[in-house]
C-alpha cells in the first residue's frame, strides 16, 4: 500500500475472507463494501455509519467534479487512482442512469508566471494520460468559454460533474442487493486486532470480522488512534464555503473555470463550478473550521478545536501560511471579495448577485511539521485497512480506491 506504511505483511489467512466490515458510509466506504461483495464469493459485508444517512459529510458537501487527473504527480496514487476512478465512475453512472455531464474545465493563467506553471501542469496531464487536454492561447479561450479571459489556458474537455450523493446511494443499493447490511446510526469506537480477524466495537456491543476497512473521513485519525495506530497524520478541518451565482448571471459560464494553483498557497482559491442541477457555484474558499462536522459559523465543537489547537503541526502550518490565511479570510468575510476573485476570469460577472450556498469541510491530513499530506494514504495492519488521507479527488477516485484496497487484501 502507499507509503509511508508502517503496516506489516498480509497474513496468509486473508485469502479466506467470509465476514467484512467497513467503517464509514461515505462514497469511499460504500464503494469498498460494493467491491468486497462483488469480488468475494459468499462474503457477508456490513457497513457501519454513525449518521442516520449515507454521504452525510464530505461526500454530500463537495463540488461534484469528476477530476481528469491534471495536477497529480505521475505514478503517485492520486494520479493512478484518479484516472482509473474516472473510468469506473463513468461506467457506473451509465449503468445506473445517473447524470454525468462532461462539461469540461479551463485552468486559466493570468500572468506570464502562471502561464509557465500551466505548461508544467500540461506536461503532468499528458504524463497522466488525461484525454483531450490541450493548451489554448488567450484569444482561443473564448471559443470554449465566451465570457472568460486570460493569457493562456489548459482545456480538459472530459472533466465532468456528477452528484456524488446519488452515486453513493446507488452503490449502497448494490451492496444491499448482494446481501450486504448497512447499519446507520452505528458509531464504531474501536477496532481491535485478534489472533485472527478484528473485533469491531460500538456502544451497543462488539462483533468479529475477518477484515475491516476504515474509511472514516474527518474522523480517520481518531479511529486510527483508538485502534492503536499513531495519531499523526492528524486531520485538521478546513471548511470551504460556496456561493451560487444569481439566476441572471448563471448562463455566463458553461463549465468549470479554475485558477492556476499557486505553490505559495496550500488551497486553490475561488473557482467557478457548474453543478449537475444547472446551478453555478463559486468557491470553495478554505479556512480553518471550528468543528470537523460543523457547517455553520455558530456550530463550534470545542474538542475538535482543542484537538488542532494542541497539535504543534497546526501552528507550524499557520506560521508558514499567513499570506494564504489573509487571502482566504478576505473571501470568508466579504461576498464582494469572493465575486471579485471570480471576476479575474469572467469580468462580465461584475454586479452579478450571489447567494450563500453550502459549506463543506475537508478531511485534510497534516504532518507534525505542518506540511499537508498530498497523496492518498492507505495503511494496513494485518486484518485492518485504514484510509488515512483521501482528499480531493477522493470522490472521483472512490471506486478505484476500493478496487485497490480489495486487490491488496486478496493478495494475502
Ligand atoms: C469542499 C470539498 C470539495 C470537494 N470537491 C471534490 C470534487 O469536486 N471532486 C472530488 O473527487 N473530490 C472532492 N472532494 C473530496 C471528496 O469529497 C472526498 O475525497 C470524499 O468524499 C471522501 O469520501 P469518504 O467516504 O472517505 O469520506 P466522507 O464522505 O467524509 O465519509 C466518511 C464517513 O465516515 C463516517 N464515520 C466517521 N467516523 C465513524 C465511526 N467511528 N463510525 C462510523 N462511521 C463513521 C462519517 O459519518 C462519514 O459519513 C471535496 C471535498 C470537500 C470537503
Amino acid at each position: 500500500m502507499s507509503s509511508p506504511s508502517p503496516m506489516g505483511p498480509n497474513p496468509p489467512h486473508m485469502r479466506t475472507i467470509k465476514r467484512c466490515a467497513v467503517v464509514g458510509g461515505g462514497i469511499i466506504g460504500v464503494a469498498v463494501a460494493r467491491e468486497l461483495a462483488t469480488k468475494l464469493d459468499g462474503v457477508q459485508v456490513t457497513v457501519y455509519e454513525k449518521e442516520d444517512r449515507l454521504g452525510a459529510h464530505q461526500t454530500g458537501h463537495n463540488s461534484g467534479v469528476v477530476h481528469a487527473g491534471l495536477y497529480y504527480e505521475p505514478g503517485g496514487l492520486k494520479a493512478r487512482l484518479c484516472r482509473r476512478g474516472v473510468e469506473l465512475l463513468q461506467e457506473f453512472c451509465a449503468m445506473k442512469n445517473l447524470p454525468y455531464e462532461a462539461c469540461g474545465k479551463l485552468v486559466i493563467a493570468q500572468t506570464p508566471e502562471e502561464s509557465k506553471r500551466l505548461d508544467s501542469i500540461f506536461a503532468r496531464a499528458t504524463a497522466n494520460g488525461v484525454p483531450g487536454a490541450r493548451m489554448l492561447r488567450g484569444d482561443q479561450i473564448r471559443e470554449v468559454e465566451p465570457n472568460a479571459v486570460g493569457l493562456s489556458a489548459l482545456h480538459s474537455p472530459e472533466t465532468a460533474i456528477v452528484d456524488y450523493k446519488a452515486v453513493t446511494e446507488a452503490l449502497a443499493d448494490d451492496v444491499r442487493a448482494m446481501g450486504g447490511a448497512i447499519r446507520l446510526g452505528q458509531e464504531v469506537t474501536k477496532l481491535e486486532q485478534q489472533a485472527s480477524g478484528v473485533m469491531v466495537h460500538t456502544k451497543d456491543g462488539r462483533e468479529h470480522y475477518d477484515l475491516v476497512v476504515a474509511c472514516a473521513g474527518l474522523q480517520s485519525d481518531r479511529l486510527a488512534e483508538a485502534t492503536g495506530e499513531p495519531a499523526t497524520p492528524r486531520i485538521v478541518p478546513f471548511f470551504g464555503q460556496y456561493y451560487l451565482l444569481g439566476q441572471e448571471a448563471r448562463h455566463q459560464v458553461k463549465g468549470l473555470i479554475y485558477p492556476v494553483p499557486d505553490p505559495r498557497h496550500p488551497f486553490l482559491g475561488v473557482h467557478l463550478t457548474k453543478r449537475i442541477d444547472g446551478e453555478m457555484m463559486l468557491g470553495p474558499n478554505a479556512f480553518i473550521s471550528f468543528g470537523r462536522e460543523s457547517y455553520a459559523w455558530n456550530e463550534v465543537n470545542f474538542p475538535d478545536v482543542l484537538n488542532y489547537a494542541l497539535f504543534p503541526g497546526f501552528w507550524n502550518f499557520a506560521r508558514q501560511n499567513v499570506p494564504s490565511a489573509v487571502r482566504e479570510f478576505r473571501t470568508v468575510v466579504s461576498k464582494k471579495k469572493f465575486i471579485r476573485e471570480a471576476m479575474r476570469f469572467v469580468p462580465s460577472l461584475e454586479g452579478a448577485s450571489i447567494l450563500p450556498g453550502t459549506r463543506g469541510v475537508r478531511a485534510q491530513a497534516m504532518n507534525g511539521d505542518g506540511s499537508l499530506v498530498d497523496d492518498f494514504v492507505i495503511a494496513r495492519r494485518r486484518d485492518t485497512v485504514l484510509v488515512r488521507n483521501a482528499p480531493s479527488p477522493g470522490a472521483t477516485s472512490s471506486m478505484a480506491i476500493a478496487e485497490y484496497i480489495v486487490e491488496q487484501a486478496l493478495q494475502g
